[in-house]
């Protein structure tokens, strides 16, 4: 079923003050699984009456159950056809493996990888979202996912 069938039962609100309340629930993960590019994308799309609290998968089910009380419908689980629900992790280079190709910074959306060019790249612990979009985007599969220190 699509998500958006599972919303039509939801009022369009579209205000500044909603769409900030729903992001501040939103884990910032910026991770895309949700279908927009980021949290506060989705969060705005919520608020036009777009789509439902179920799509994102680092909110999990409590998170869903947050985003539909805000939003004044029924609570549902988070779709599992979106993502799984991890314990919060971070990227980190095997940085002898690092050729310094630059492609895992262009991938990251919250610049949290440092390197420049032909150099070792390293993950910053501290901005890492755990979105795991600079995993596919190395070439040489030197980055892993590793539990939040
Ligand atoms: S799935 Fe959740 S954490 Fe990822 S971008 Fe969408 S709202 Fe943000
Ligand atoms: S370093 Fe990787 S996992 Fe961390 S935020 Fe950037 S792209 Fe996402
Ligand atoms: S994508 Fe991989 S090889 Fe390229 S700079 Fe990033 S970690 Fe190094």
């Amino acid at each position: 079923m699509s998500l958006r069938d599972t919303t039509t039962s939801m009022a369009p609100v579209n205000t500044s003050d909603l769409i900030e309340r729903l992001d501040r629930i939103l884990p910032q993960t910026q991770c895309g699984q949700c279908g927009y590019v980021g949290c506060r994308p989705y969060a705005k799309a919520m608020a036009n009456g777009e789509a439902g609290p179920d799509r994102c998968p680092p909110g999990g089910d409590a998170g869903a159950r947050a985003l539909a009380t805000v939003l004044g419908v029924t609570p549902v689980p988070y779709d599992r056809s979106r993502g799984e629900h991890k314990p919060y992790q971070v990227a980190l280079i095997i940085e002898d493996d690092c050729i310094g190709c630059t492609k895992c910074i262009q991938a990251c959306p919250v610049d949290a990888i440092i390197g420049g060019p032909k150099f070792m790249h390293t993950v910053l612990d501290d901005p890492c979202t755990g979105c795991e979009l600079c995993v596919p985007a190395c070439p040489v599969d030197c980055i892993i996912m590793v539990p939040a220190p």
